[in-house]
């Protein structure tokens, strides 16, 4: 079974805006539209078996967000269940909360029992959020209580008012030794924070990180499967997209083509077979979402 863990509501169910691509600071290899149509993303999941999809609580201190993928949390999570009502046996919905939003323990009742979601996206960077604060403790104490797995941004953003120390991996074991039943996802190996992300992972049995979006970036992609190979932690390694920044198919298709770099020199290989198994993991029964 193949498990992207690593997906964006797609906002508008017909034509998306027109409004364009994401640029060269996040594809530096080619344009890609920032939405997709509901049938688009489908389309684009077809190799996949299951997929888990979300967005991101727009921060309630701030008039206007400059994002697509980010706004009210209420509308985040309507759009979330909606998308995974329409297509039930593929997806699988996260909800997404602003910590400083006081209601946000009430909208994590309300997505989950009222909606099905059934695990956490936050962004502390985006979101501008201390994730060692209290506000955001709360938010990961009720998480452990309910089950629900937490998928992090993690790593860098060209996004030039997202804090990079919100997003620095190093913050998740403070997290993970308050809430050691939690289980938590680093999105991107936090790239390019991929040596700190795997330090993050092998001491915590709970704590993994995805793939997604690394690449096309192929000196930084190689580096970071040969030190989860050293550290022993490419079991920790979940497979994921981040679809529409990039698809499930040119993932997939880039596990097999890590080692290139390494042609013609003397270079020492990521081993095939643990890249493989990356894209077979049970990264549901992991999760608890079995
Ligand atoms: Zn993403």
């Amino acid at each position: 079974m193949i498990v992207d863990v690593h997906t964006h509501t797609p906002r508008h169910r017909e034509a998306a805006p027109a409004d364009g691509a994401v640029n060269a600071a996040w594809r530096p290899d080619q344009a890609r539209p920032t939405s997709l149509t509901w049938a688009e993303q489908m389309a684009a999941l077809e190799r996949v078996d299951r997929a888990i999809v979300f967005n991101i609580a727009a921060d309630p201190r701030v008039e206007n967000e400059p994002w697509d993928l980010m706004y009210a949390a209420r509308e985040v999570n309507d759009d979330t269940a909606a998308f995974v009502r329409a297509y039930p046996d593929k997806l699988i919905g996260f909800l997404s909360v602003h910590p400083h939003d006081p209601g946000a323990l009430v909208e994590m009742e309300r997505a989950t029992q009222e909606l099905g979601l059934r695990g956490v996206k936050l962004g502390p960077n985006y979101q501008n959020f201390d994730p060692l604060g209290p506000e955001a403790f709360l938010v990961f104490r009720r998480a452990e209580e309910l089950g629900l797995p937490i998928l992090f941004h993690q790593g860098t953003s060209p996004n030039r008012f997202a804090d990079l120390d919100y997003a620095h991996p190093r913050h998740i074991d403070r997290v993970a030794m308050a809430f050691p039943e939690l289980r938590m996802i680093l999105a991107h190996m936090a790239h390019p924070w991929q040596a700190d992300c795997i330090a993050v992972i092998r001491k915590h049995p709970h704590v993994y990180a995805d793939i997604s979006a690394q690449f096309y970036r192929p000196w930084s992609y190689y580096n970071a499967f040969r030190l989860a190979h050293e550290w022993g932690v490419m079991g920790k390694l979940l497979f994921g997209s981040d679809l529409p920044i990039a698809t499930p198919n040119e993932t997939m298709d880039a596990l097999g083509t890590v080692n290139a770099i390494t042609e013609g020199t003397a270079l020492p290989r990521v081993p095939e077979r643990e890249m493989e198994a990356i894209l077979h993991r049970d990264s549901l029964r992991l999760l608890g979402l079995a």
